[in-house]
């Protein structure tokens, strides 16, 4: 009889967006004639530019020669694109690294569910708290996070992000073997300065502890001071590893394609202390045995980003988010509610008025203004009371949307 992982029972059997569509859909049956606006889900809206589609139309056209067609690639990515990831995303701002730390995936969740693999399922876990559900819920898949009550798992540490200590979590006052940090910051939009970026790798540095740090939305930083990679801080080398993507920066969501940094100086402990691996051989053993690399196409379409027509098309469509989000900081901010993030990042968090919890606040507002926006507490505990709202949707439902709340807000 095959005996089932029991770890996976722990955890949510449906996912918080699953359950925010049900409710939608409710919504959608009662009120067949209303059009619901979502700003809840984190998915992309805009079409893919130009540069990219037309290289993704040159790469689709090799494969249909015999000449040029391309098989299983590099598992770890084409040097083409690896090039110009090293000389765009670190050489031009300062930072060295070996073409051979860069290993090309097909986007971060993989790489940030999967990384954990490498360490053993008795590390204790330190998460940002709200946060993405792919760190935890990847380790409680193996056991790592204990058991879940309320919301909370018995073997992770969770540093609160909240409005009282402005979205900087503290250090914690013992050692944690594995840490996620994600900046700018999925769901509250917010970022972390260089000096307190600073302070987590030299806690991790005193405390051997590893760093995964998840930079998918460096491209919407807008603030010169506040770090793209983590290898701008000294040391980081040594502690951290960092996962970027192509889908938020160029829309990539459904073409897959991001990269991960892993150093050759980072190391993990054998357990009696003896030995020190590199994570770098570790890592590139198992994504050759359980990864074949990403799509010749999308790793072509990657590539694209970085020509300078790419990397003008990208940034007039993240302007146009940032624009988004510029317009609804504003809007909801007249209307008294108190908002953060949203400057460097497309997510606004969001204070539900007096301190309504996050899910009636949301169904109270899809019914009131037929408006969708993601309940804080879906990303943990701390987020109970607040609510996320993404700015990857149309100009003019940005508009109608904050139309609607306010006159929803009005009593009209
Ligand atoms: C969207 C997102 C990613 C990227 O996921 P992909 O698999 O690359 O599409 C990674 N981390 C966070 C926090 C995200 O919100």
């Amino acid at each position: 009889m095959a005996l089932v992982n029991d770890h996976f029972l722990k955890i949510n059997d449906t996912y918080l967006f699953v359950d925010i569509a049900k409710k939608v859909n409710a919504f959608c049956v009662s009120h067949p004639k209303t059009r619901v606006i979502s700003l809840g889900i984190g998915d992309v809206t805009q079409p893919l530019c130009p540069a990219v589609i037309e290289a993704m139309h040159k790469a689709v056209d090799e494969m249909g020669t015999k000449e040029s067609f391309r098989g299983y690639g590099p598992e770890h990515g084409y040097d083409f694109l690896r090039e110009a990831i090293l000389r765009n995303d670190y050489l031009a701002r300062g930072i060295r690294l070996d073409i051979s730390e860069i290993f090309i995936n097909d986007g971060a969740k993989s790489d940030t569910g999967n990384f954990q693999e490498l360490l053993r399922w008795d590390n204790s876990v330190g998460v940002t708290d709200p946060i993405y559900p792919v760190y935890i819920d990847s380790n409680a898949m193996i056991g790592r996070a204990g058991i879940c009550e309320k919301g909370r798992w018995s073997n992770v540490t969770y540093f609160p992000c909240t409005a009282e200590n402005g979205f900087v979590p503290q250090i914690p006052d013992r050692r944690v073997d594995m840490i996620y940090l994600c900046y700018p910051n999925n769901p509250t939009g917010t970022v972390l300065p260089k000096e307190e970026l600073r302070q987590w790798v030299n806690y991790a540095l005193r405390n051997d502890t590893l760093i995964l740090y998840d930079a998918a939305y460096e491209a919407y930083i807008q603030d010169v001071t506040i770090p793209h990679s983590i290898y701008e801080i000294k040391g980081a080398r040594r502690c951290a590893v960092e996962f970027r993507s192509f889908s938020k920066t160029a829309g990539f969501t459904g073409v897959r394609c991001g990269y991960t940094v892993v150093p050759k100086e980072l190391t993990a402990s054998t357990i009696d202390g003896s030995r020190h691996i590199s994570l770098h051989q570790l890592w590139g053993r198992r994504q050759a045995t359980k990864f074949n690399g990403t799509a010749y196409v999308a790793q072509r379409a990657a590539e694209a980003i970085y020509t300078p027509e790419g990397k003008k098309q990208v940034r007039q469509t993240i302007d146009y988010y940032m624009g988004n989000a510029a317009f609804m900081r504003e809007a909801l901010g007249q209307l008294g509610f108190a908002v953060y993030g949203g400057r460097n990042a497309p997510y606004l968090w969001v204070k539900t008025p007096k301190g309504i919890p996050s899910w009636k606040f949301f169904e109270e507002m899809l019914y009131g203004a037929a408006v969708v926006c993601t309940p804080g507490v879906g990303f943990g505990p701390s987020g109970e009371g607040y609510f996320r709202i993404t700015a990857f949707s149309e100009r003019d439902d940005c508009r109608e949307a904050m139309q609607r709340i306010a006159s929803w807000m009005k009593g009209g």
